[in-house]
C-alpha cells in the first residue's frame, strides 16, 4: 500500500515538474480554500485534541497558515524564475543561472503541539516548489491529523498529496523509501532517528527540532513589559512550544521584584485569582497523560534534591492538567534543567555577571532561539556575539516566527534547515546551476591537451593576475 503510494507520486511529480506557474499558483489557492472553509472544525479538532483556546488555534494555527499562503501566492512567481548570476572573465561568452527546480517526491513529517500549523506551513512551501508530499502527522493528535487527513483527500488528489496515519512504525515503513527531501519536526531524539534512515538513501533532511531556549532579563530591561510577555510565551498552548522560553536568567538584584511581576503577569491573563484555572477555557492542557506524567515527575526530582516552588505546582494527572509553575533554587544535575521542558514550568536562576550566563549557555547544546530583555545595546550585542543559537529575539519572546521574510530553524542539536516564506521554498528546491556556452566557447581549446609550452605559459599568468 505505502509502496503504491510512493510510486504513484513518483510517476506523478514527473508530470508535476512539467507544470507553470499557473498550476502551482492554483494548487496554493485550493490550500487557501481547504484553510478558510473548515476553520470551525479545525478549531474543535484542536479542542478535542487538548482543550487549545479557540484564539490561540486561530492566531497560531489558523491565521498564521493563511499568512504562509498569502505570502507564497504573492512572491511566488519571483521565487520560481531562475535567478542570473554573473560571469568570471574566463568564461566570457558563457551565462549562468540558478533554476529552483522541484525536489521530487518529498516526506513531511509533523508533530503534535501545533499540529495543524505545523503540518500545512511546510506543506506550503512543499507545494510551492511543484513537490508531491506523503504526510505523517503525529499520531497524539489524532482528531487534528484525521481532519486534516479528510481535508486533504476532499481538496487533493493522493499522487499529489496524500496522509498516511499512523505511530513511529509507520514513520519507519516510509523511511525505506528514497524521498527526494524529508521535512521532520519533533524532538532531537527522534530527528536523529530520521537522519540516520535519511543517510541509507543520501536523502537531504531539515530537521526542526526543539531543545531548551533561555531568556536573560537584566537589570536595564522594562520589567513589566518582560513579564508580561514572558508570562504569555510560557503560557502559550501551556508551554508546548518548541520556541516557549524554557528557562530564565534574571539578574540576581531583581530576582525577586521581577518573580513577583511575573506571578501578577500569569495571575492577570488566566483569572488565577478567581482559582478557575483548571476550567478555564484561555489554556490548554498537556497532550496525553504520559507527557502530563513527565512534567510532575521533573518537577518532583527538582523538588525532592532541594528545589523551590515559588509559584503554581498544581497538577492534575487525570485532567492532563498542569498549572503555570515557576520553580527555583534548582540543582544543576535535576532533569529539569538538562531536558526541554515543553510545559509551563520555568526555572528561574539568579545571575551577578552575563559572563557567566554566557558560559552556561555556551556549555550546552545550541538553543532554538535566545531571548533577551534588556535596554543595554553594550550587553544586548555581547549576548549576540558570544553565543549562537536558530534565532534570537530582543524585548519579545516567540514572535520572530511569524516574521515571513525571517528564515526560521535551528543550529547543531535544535535542528538543520530553514523554513518559512522563500526559505521554506529553497528547502523544498534544488538549485540547479544551469551554464548556456555561446559562439566564444571554442576559446575554451586552450585548455585542452596536449598541454603545449604556450599553454602552461598562459595558464601561469592567469594565475598570476588573479583573473
Ligand atoms: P516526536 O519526535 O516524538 O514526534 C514527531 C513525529 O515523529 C511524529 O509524527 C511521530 O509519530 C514521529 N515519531 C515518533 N517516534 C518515532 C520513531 N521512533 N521513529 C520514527 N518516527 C517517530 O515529537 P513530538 O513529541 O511530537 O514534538 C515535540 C518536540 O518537537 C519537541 O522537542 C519540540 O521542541 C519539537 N518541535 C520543534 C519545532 C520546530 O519548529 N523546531 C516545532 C514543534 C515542535
Amino acid at each position: 500500500m505505502l509502496e503504491q503510494i510512493y510510486l504513484h507520486q513518483r510517476q506523478y511529480s514527473l508530470q508535476l515538474r512539467k507544470e507553470p506557474y499557473e498550476t502551482r499558483r492554483e494548487h496554493l489557492l485550493t490550500l487557501q480554500k481547504l484553510v478558510e472553509n473548515h476553520q470551525t472544525e479545525i478549531c474543535r479538532a484542536l479542542e478535542l485534541d487538548f482543550q487549545k483556546p479557540q484564539f490561540e488555534t486561530l492566531m497560531t494555527e489558523i491565521y498564521s497558515v493563511v499568512h504562509e499562503i498569502k505570502f507564497a501566492l504573492k512572491h511566488l512567481r519571483t521565487w520560481m524564475k531562475p535567478q542570473r548570476v554573473s560571469t568570471p572573465l574566463m568564461m566570457l561568452g558563457t551565462k549562468s543561472e540558478i533554476a529552483y527546480e522541484p525536489r521530487g517526491v518529498c516526506l513531511l513529517i509533523s508533530p503534535w503541539n501545533y499540529p495543524f500549523y505545523l503540518t500545512m506551513a511546510p506543506l506550503v512551501s512543499a507545494v510551492a516548489a511543484g513537490n508531491c508530499v506523503i504526510i505523517k502527522p503525529s499520531e497524539y493528535s489524532r482528531h487534528t491529523s484525521s481532519l486534516m487527513g479528510q481535508l486533504i483527500e476532499k481538496y487533493f488528489s493522493p499522487e499529489h498529496i496524500h496522509f498516511v496515519q499512523g505511530g513511529p512504525e509507520t514513520t519507519q515503513a516510509l523511511l525505506q523509501f528514497p524521498f527526494d527531501h524529508i521535512f521532520y519536526t519533533g524532538s532531537s531524539r527522534v530527528g536523529r532517528l530520521i537522519m540516520e534512515a535519511a543517510a541509507k538513501h543520501l536523502t537531504p533532511v531539515t530537521l526542526e527540532l526543539g531543545g531548551k531556549s533561555p531568556t536573560i532579563v537584566d537589570k536595564s530591561a522594562d520589567l513589566e513589559v518582560a513579564a508580561e510577555k514572558l508570562a504569555w510565551a510560557k503560557c502559550l498552548n501551556a508551554g508546548q512550544t518548541c520556541v516557549a522560553p524554557d528557562y530564565l536568567f534574571v539578574h540576581q538584584d531583581i530576582q525577586a521584584k521581577f518573580s513577583n511581576l511575573l506571578q501578577e503577569k500569569i495571575k492577570a491573563a488566566l483569572h488565577l485569582n478567581s482559582g478557575e484555572l483548571q476550567s478555564s477555557p484561555d489554556y490548554a492542557r498537556m497532550i496525553s497523560r504520559h507527557h502530563t506524567d513527565r512534567l510532575i515527575g521533573l518537577v518532583k526530582e527538582a523538588v525532592d534534591a532541594g528545589a523551590q516552588i515559588i509559584f503554581g505546582g498544581d497538577s492534575d494527572s487525570e485532567k492532563h492538567f498542569i498549572g503555570p509553575t515557576l520553580i527555583t533554587k534548582i540543582p544543576p544535575q535535576a532533569n529539569l534543567m538538562k531536558e526541554e521542558i515543553f510545559g509551563p514550568i520555568l526555572p528561574i536562576i539568579p545571575y551577578k555577571e552575563l559572563s557567566e550566563v554566557i558560559h552556561f549557555i555556551n556549555d550546552r547544546p545550541k538553543p532554538l532561539v535566545l531571548y533577551m530583555y534588556s535596554n543595554s545595546k553594550l550587553d544586548i550585542d555581547q549576548v549576540l556575539r558570544e553565543t549562537s543559537s536558530g534565532g534570537a529575539v530582543i524585548n519579545d519572546s516567540i514572535i520572530h516566527l511569524a516574521n515571513t521574510h525571517l528564515p526560521f530553524g535551528g543550529v547543531g542539536e535544535s535542528g538543520m534547515g530553514r523554513s518559512h516564506g522563500i526559505h521554506g521554498f529553497r528547502t523544498f528546491s534544488n538549485d540547479k546551476s544551469i551554464l548556456r556556452q555561446g559562439a566564444l566557447g571554442r576559446f575554451m581549446r586552450i585548455t585542452y591537451p596536449p598541454y603545449t609550452p604556450f599553454k602552461m605559459k598562459f595558464i601561469k599568468k592567469l594565475i598570476r593576475w588573479r583573473i
